[in-house]
């Protein structure tokens, strides 16, 4: 342990991503004492900047949490004495070199392990990877490299970026990060599911009707629609994180908790998942609104978004796997931005009770008598059951109630932020949450044809007001399968 060292490199280091939080996720496994004794801290960008003046940057937004940290401005000191930066460009392998050479300096001749953190435009990943890999990389201990989405824009690209990665790293230096993979809830998924007698033997099309998958953001792209405009919400938001946690919802009985393990199981799900149709779509585009003497900017009034642009700023979809596990049970997803409310969520509903006994105490809508398990990852995490009980008292009247239980209140520690995890996992080499280059293909290949589809004959969004529920459409595509959207029951 004393005699080996941990350099963390956060290439884009001037950027949002790296202020917001990636140095404060470095300094929570500092101060939580996750990090090994001897570390050192890179930034690396094009931005010129002193050491002093990149501690001054990140300073700004690291924070003592809630539970009052003690010590935390004398840790906080301690923590900035051990980062750095240089100013370089991405294509330069003398940069490279230079970095590495003042890297060797503070790992002063210790083994040294490398982890890149790549937090740039996609446009520049190859760049910086044959660079980082044939310059800077340890020579004496692992180097490791964390790529952020987008990984591609679909099936082509993406394999085209894997094999461009692969000329200089082998697949275990790769950790692709799915941030949603490191949110407590949907890492207590299997938990929830593989170690509770009660849910697994329910876990499949004999009593699980449909399964959602939900996230809504309460505000639009707000002048910062550059980025977003070339991906849309599909590949945004669908394709990788809702896709990520489908995987994990459904995947059969892995071997082990193994990384690998785990990964194969998510692979075989994917593949046995049907390529997404163009009729259980639905893709909408936010529009202007006044409400309460407030205006709210449609999409296409964003300055940084084109006046015709018709990239989906909601979509609804409804998706299949072919097994025997989960042969018919549509799988729904729902993602939009501008709407009225922000949450991420996985709800599951269960089937009718047959034969009911009960059946003339819920009237016609019998609907409303089944059951629904709510994970709701963000915000205020919480699982609940919705179940049928009898209200107290004399006469059978029966109403919907929730088993509840809310995180704040069973588990009143502050909840460490997703990146904190991903980034100790990947310190530890733990590859569980990383996605794998055959899973990101199996995830190109059910959107692709889709994506193409929507793009070649372009295919107009049905436009929704900014704060509202989004289009009705969702309404039907969900009722085409004899479903409907939980979050939209208004009983939670
Ligand atoms: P960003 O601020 O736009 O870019 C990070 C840094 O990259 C910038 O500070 C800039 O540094 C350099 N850069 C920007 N545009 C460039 C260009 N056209 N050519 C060369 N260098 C450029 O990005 P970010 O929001 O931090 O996100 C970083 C990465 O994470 C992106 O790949 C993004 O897709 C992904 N991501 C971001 C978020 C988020 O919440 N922001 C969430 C998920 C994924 P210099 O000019 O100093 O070199």
């Amino acid at each position: 342990e004393t005699k080996t060292n941990l350099s963390v490199t956060v290439v884009g280091a001037s950027g949002d991503l790296a202020k917001k939080k990636i140095f404060p996720a470095l300094f929570a496994l500092f101060y939580e004492g996750c990090l090994p004794q001897n570390f050192t801290i890179f930034g690396y960008a094009r931005t010129k900047m002193t050491d002093e003046e990149l501690r001054e940057m990140i300073s700004r937004t690291l924070t003592c949490r809630i539970d009052k940290r003690e010590n935390c401005g004398d840790k906080m000191e301690e923590f900035l004495e051990r980062c750095f930066y240089h100013s370089g460009q991405y294509g330069s392998e003398e940069n490279f070199a230079e970095l590495d050479t003042k890297l060797k300096q503070k790992e002063g001749g210790k083994l040294s392990n490398r982890l890149f953190y790549l937090s740039i435009p996609p446009d520049i990943f190859v760049d910086v990877v044959r660079c980082a890999s044939e310059r800077a990389s340890s020579k004496t201990g692992w180097t490791r490299v964390i790529v952020e989405k987008p990984f591609g824009r679909d099936s082509e690209s993406s394999g085209e970026l894997t094999r461009s990665l692969k000329k200089y790293l082998a697949e275990e230096q790769i950790f692709r990060i799915d941030h949603y993979l490191g949110k407590e809830l949907v890492e207590n998924l299997s938990v929830l599911r593989f170690s509770n007698l009660v849910f697994e033997p329910l876990w499949s099309r004999n009593y699980i009707r449909s399964v959602q998958f939900i996230f809504s953001e309460d505000f639009g792209t707000e002048g910062r629609g550059g980025y977003f405009n070339n991906y849309g919400i599909i590949r945004d938001i669908m394709q990788n994180h809702l896709l990520q946690i489908l995987a994990l919802f459904a995947m059969e009985t892995p071997v082990s908790l193994d990384a690998e393990d785990i990964r194969n199981e998510k692979v075989k799900v994917l593949r046995s998942m049907r390529q997404l149709k163009l009729e259980d779509v639905v893709v909408g585009q936010y529009k202007g609104h006044s409400k309460g003497g407030k205006t709210f900017l449609g999409y296409t009034e964003d300055p940084t978004v084109p006046n015709d642009s018709i990239t989906p700023t909601f979509a609804a979809a409804a998706l299949f796997i072919d097994n025997a596990r989960w042969d018919g049970v549509p799988f729904l997803m729902k993602a939009g931005k501008a709407l009225n409310t922000r949450r991420a969520e996985i709800r599951v509903q269960f089937r009718h009770v047959p034969g009911n006994l009960y059946k003339r105490n819920f009237g016609t809508d019998m609907d409303k008598a089944t059951n629904e398990l709510v994970l709701r990852v963000q915000p205020n995490e919480a699982i609940f059951l919705k179940i049928n009980n009898k209200i107290p008292g004399l006469g059978m009247r029966l109403d919907r109630s929730d088993l509840n239980l809310l995180y704040s209140m069973r588990y009143p520690k502050e909840i460490p932020d997703a990146y904190e995890r991903l980034l100790l996992d990947a310190i530890e080499g733990e590859r569980r949450l990383f996605i794998r280059s055959d899973e990101l293909d199996a995830a190109w290949s059910i959107f692709t044809p889709l994506l193409k589809e929507l793009e070649s004959n372009k295919i107009a969004p049905e436009l929704y007001p900014y704060g509202s529920r989004g289009p009705v459409g969702a309404h039907y595509l969900a009722a085409k399968y004899n479903a409907r959207w939980g979050d939209l029951a208004g009983d939670d």
